[in-house]
């Protein structure tokens, strides 16, 4: 295949020797590197990848020395060619280039962050972001990942500075002019997209110590405080992947940097991993159990790619899918191990549950697709690779056996370590691990776009399961199939029995015992990357004995029920008002996850309910929550384990947002004075929700409030959780201050796509945020991070209104988001389906409402 974008197979790296200095008034950098290659091929000219940088100077040396004749850039390729004065034999050669570049703030390449300190003073910071391909902006390199090499680095800075880089330091050295030079240490060999140096006023936090590698937790000067979560975190991932994987960790030594400015969560560059800050540094006694879960997981899942993916890295773009996926698998793996009480695998229900959702529509994707483009890979991070490929993966591991797939994995890893893979090369080692037919099965998961849904009814003795894609609309891909594990559980009386099996075909007969008292569940534990739809008969009796008091259902059970149910009235198999009528069976529920999904639920009906009905849909719904209120209450008990403070936040969230219950909003507006006097005496699970319902309802006086606390905050989460809060208020005049305040320097750019996003979903105000965005489309795409348009779109998929619909749509069809389009037509599609579900639905509910007064 012939990819313009690639460069000549011919010409090999081993070794980069790069020097930079930045120069952090002027916000520029200049550099200078000599690249070790080999040359396979008689050539006249060497092709590498360069953007945006000024090529001062190039040269060959080693046996000869040559100097060019001609240097061609290609822009849309991202390359130049250096041309030379006569032919290159071939051989070993040391590639010289001397080259100049901005630091500006698109959050990629080599680029300027900045923080203020406590006096209000401005201080910058230079800082590296190559993931996929912007290495390429920072120094000319060969930015494939199949071009491995070992990087030996050195940065020029000022003597109040600290610089960090994927190695510890050499040695350091002060200039003539006063400057020190710092000489890092040889990485291992991996490729370019893992490179990072950072400079800037940093401090460090202690060292802790895992099999002889020290970790730190880098942050700006006056932030060390809330390093120690994160470094007991990476000090427990650390052990549990040495362990895991059975490789020794490769680097010597492994810092995490939270950086002020960052375009996603977090990066794993190899020994030298960089964090936003709210997912980094945190006060343990005044965040969320779900804010905490956040940070666990991103540090388990870079931790994780320290081995797979930089170890062991895929060949092309195409296989970033894995490499994202494994690491998403493993991160929520250890994570469950960190913290057992968290039940993360229950809480991924979640995460399984928007891969489904994206997934469901006509516009999704293959797993795994060929990558072409820088763009085609840009469109790879998303919720197909990640979540739905975590889940593939989960399914896989869960039906070969933990410790046979684990053993595959270490297998993996040890035959390619230092080198590169397919998405092959995995299945072929697990194959070996456990003799089943691993790659054939997860074909049909992989390059089959879309999932399946199984039909579940009894026969006579037998249980009868079909197998079809699901989707939110008729499909054009009806005779899809996949190759699918199956384990089901048969309840009786007094027994329950499992019973595992592959399903091949459009459907499979299984011999089981049937009557009035047995029933069967399929889908035990929950892994399956799939839906389940039970005859009315089978769903009838599951119902009769779901109850949480009754130990049958687990709470990943119960979530994949009752998500399963919901996906059927989201694609008109079932209508809502069943939905409603099947709450019942919820009454006594206990679980977090399970409890947040039937608000998930009842916060979409609330979006496009008649209103006429809105009064009878609130009264339905704090009778639910009030049964679930007078058991548990809302106050926090010293014992409360985290669950039941999550489940007492989530009761304030659906009483206080989804039935503006009164007496809930004056709870909240006391736990909120407490609050004022003094933070630490709020429990940080019942503040957040308190400050999701006070911001649905709150005045001018309020929302300046939450302003400042944005503006004033001491922890990077509160931070968030004030400025979030500020895309609630229902005043027109609080509303358009916050859509400005997104593009003023008030918001770093790193969030303010996510605050225009949650603006979008302002239960009254949408169309005006929508039109906000319309006018300043232009500065939207020029000021915030490239990866961050597509996101901050995701907004619209809230949206049921017809007008603002068609309004957004007709705008996207003129404006084309190219790094991210495929996840835009999602975004179109499901509000298409958004629409017609409001429209199909609206009698429904009338029925519901006329008999349930
Ligand atoms: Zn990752």
């Amino acid at each position: 295949m012939n990819n313009e974008f690639r460069l000549q197979k011919s010409i090999v790296p081993s070794h980069y020797s790069i020097f930079i200095e930045p120069d952090l008034t002027n916000d520029t950098f200049s550099g200078s590197e000599k690249i070790s290659i080999s040359v396979l091929k008689k050539t006249e000219f060497i092709k590498i990848n360069s953007i945006g940088l000024i090529i001062e100077n190039v040269k060959l040396t080693g046996n000869i020395e040559l100097n060019f004749s001609k240097i061609e850039e290609d822009k849309k390729h991202e390359t130049i060619t250096i041309h030379f004065k006569s032919q290159i034999d071939p051989g070993c050669y040391n590639l010289e280039i001397k080259f100049s570049g901005n630091l500006d703030n698109s959050l990629r390449g080599f680029y300027l962050s900045s923080y203020k300190d406590n006096e209000d003073v401005e201080h910058k910071i230079g800082t590296t972001q190559f993931e996929s391909t912007d290495a390429r902006r920072a120094f000319p390199c060969f930015d494939e990942p199949e071009f491995k090499a070992v990087f030996s680095i050195s940065l020029k800075l000022d003597q109040n500075l600290m610089a960090i880089s994927n190695s510890p330091i050499e040695s350091e050295l002060t200039d003539s002019d006063g400057k020190k030079t710092i000489i890092f240490k040889e990485t291992i060999k991996m490729s370019t997209y893992l490179v990072a140096f950072i400079i800037g006023p940093f401090e460090e936090s202690e060292t802790a110590i895992v099999n002889k590698i020290p970790i730190k937790i880098v942050s700006v000067k006056g932030k060390k405080h809330l390093s120690k979560y994160a470094l007991n975190c990476a000090k427990f991932f650390l052990d549990y992947f040495n362990n895991y994987y059975g490789i020794n960790y490769p680097g010597s030594k492994l810092d995490l940097i939270a950086v002020p400015d960052f375009a996603s969560g977090a990066m794993e560059n190899f020994g030298c991993i960089t964090f936003r800050e709210s997912l980094l540094l945190v006060d343990e006694t005044r965040a969320t159990e779900s804010e905490l879960t956040r940070i666990a997981d991103v540090i388990a899942h870079e931790i994780a790619h320290m081995w797979f993916g930089d170890l062991v890295t895929m060949k092309w773009w195409n296989g970033i899918w894995l490499n994202e996926a494994f690491a998403t698998f493993m991160a929520t793996k250890a994570v469950d191990k960190f913290n057992p009480d968290w039940e993360r695998w229950v809480q991924f229900g979640f995460e399984r549950s928007a891969a489904f959702d994206v997934d469901s529509l006509e516009e999704t994707r293959p797993i795994e697709y060929e990558v072409i483009s820088p763009d085609d890979a840009s469109g790879m991070f998303d919720l197909l690779t990640y979540e739905k490929g975590g889940s593939v993966l989960r399914m896989l591991e869960q039906y070969l056996g933990e410790e046979s797939f684990q053993d595959g994995v270490k297998k993996y890893l040890k035959i390619h370590q230092y080198s590169n893979t397919d998405t092959e090369d995995l299945w072929e080692s697990l194959e070996k691990s456990t003799n089943e037919p691993v790659e054939k099965t997860m074909e049909s998961w992989i390059f089959q776009p879309g999932f399946p849904q199984i039909k579940v009814s009894e026969e006579k003795d037998s249980l009868k399961l079909e197998q079809s894609i699901f989707k939110y609309e008729k499909t054009s891909n009806e005779n899809q199939i996949w190759k699918i594990p199956i384990v089901i559980k048969s309840f009786s009386e007094s027994d329950e029995s499992i019973y595992k099996t592959l399903i091949e075909d459009n459907n499979k007969i299984i011999e089981l015992n049937s009557s009035p008292d047995i029933f069967h569940l399929v889908n035990v534990g929950g892994d399956g990357f799939y839906r389940v739809q039970y005859s009315n008969d089978l769903l009838a009796k599951i119902l009769k004995n779901l109850n949480p008091e009754k130990n049958k259902l687990s709470n990943i059970e119960r979530f994949c029920l009752l998500d399963d149910y919901w996906s059927d009235i989201l694609s008109s198999n079932k209508t809502v008002d069943t939905f409603l009528e099947n709450l019942q069976f919820f009454k006594d529920e206990n679980d977090p996850e399970v409890l947040n999904l039937i608000i998930s639920c009842l916060s979409f009906i609330d979006r496009f309910i008649d209103k006429n009905y809105s009064n009878n849909f609130k009264s339905f719904s704090k009778d639910y929550f009030s049964h679930l209120l007078k058991k548990h209450g809302f106050k926090n008990n010293k014992n409360d384990t985290n669950k039941i403070k999550e489940f007492k936040a989530a009761l304030i969230r659906g009483l206080g947002n989804i039935c503006d219950d009164e007496k809930t909003i004056n709870y909240c507006k006391e736990l909120f004075e407490t609050y004022r006097k003094n933070p630490k005496n709020v429990e940080a699970n019942s503040l957040a929700a308190t400050i999701s319902v006070l911001s649905n309802n709150g005045d001018s006086n309020l929302y300046n409030e939450f302003l400042n606390l944005y503006l004033n905050s001491s922890t990077p989460q509160d931070e968030m959780r004030f400025l979030f809060a500020l895309s609630s208020f229902q005043n027109i005049d609080n509303f358009i201050n916050t859509l400005e305040l997104s593009l003023s320097e008030k918001v770093r750019t790193q969030n303010a796509p996510y605050l225009l996003g949650q603006t979008l979903r302002n239960k009254k105000h949408f169309s005006v945020s929508w039109n906000f965005i319309e006018k300043n489309w232009d500065i939207i795409n020029d000021k915030f991070p490239e990866n961050s348009i597509p996101r901050l779109l995701t907004g619209i998929r809230s949206i049921t209104d017809e007008e603002t619909s068609k309004k957004i749509k007709t705008f996207l069809k003129n404006n084309k988001v190219p790094q991210g389009q495929k996840t835009v037509d999602q975004h179109i599609e499901k509000l298409n389906i958004n629409v017609k579900f409001r429209n199909f639905n609206l009698k429904y509910l009338e029925k519901f409402f006329l008999k349930y007064n």
